[in-house]
């Protein structure tokens, strides 16, 4: 998402308010991880001593395997972003340490992506209480009982047991 900038970049203390919707790169699509639809980003854009400073908040969700029964669920992403740009000619700014443009738009996902990226757990839970799939047969304990664990304490195989002493 490109945003013209050219209405504060000449005055120090100029600012712009900042409402988009951004899709999801199309890099990101593929993985184990699905972003939903749109992100939205609200914040604000302020020229400080002749950069750029973007500030704001970011909000989506995406789709995820429950890590214990690897049901897909929704999560919900809620993400503060505060992002320095500077034009690529700019003096007396450390150009490593910021974004840099050229000419007088900015790519905003450059800002927003990678913040919401670092956001992401490694695992998610479809709930707190998910019980996960048996280890032995698969079954989703969540919605059913199988006899595996129960077979550990069979009558039956004790005997069996006893048997082979
Ligand atoms: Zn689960
Ligand atoms: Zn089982």
């Amino acid at each position: 998402m490109i945003f013209d900038v050219q209405t504060i970049l000449k005055t120090e203390g100029a600012r712009a308010n900042v409402q988009v919707s951004l899709l999801p790169p199309e890099e990101f699509s593929g993985g184990e991880i699905e972003f939903c639809g749109e992100l939205s980003f609200s914040g604000v854009i302020e020229n400080v001593g002749g950069v750029l400073e973007l500030s704001g908040e970011a909000k989506g969700s995406f789709a995820v395997p429950c890590a214990r029964c690897m049901k897909i669920t929704t999560q919900h992403y809620c993400v503060a972003i505060s992002e320095t740009y500077a034009h690529e000619n700019a003096e007396g700014v450390d150009l490593e340490a910021v974004l840099t443009f050229v000419g007088t738009s900015i790519d905003l996902g450059e800002a927003i992506w990678p913040n919401v990226l670092l956001s992401i757990d490694t695992k998610y839970l479809c709930q707190p209480s998910c019980k996960g799939l048996c280890p032995m047969c698969g079954a989703d304990l969540n919605e059913t009982s199988c006899d595996c664990a129960e077979d550990e304490i069979d009558p039956r195989l004790a005997g069996l047991a006893d048997l082979l002493k």
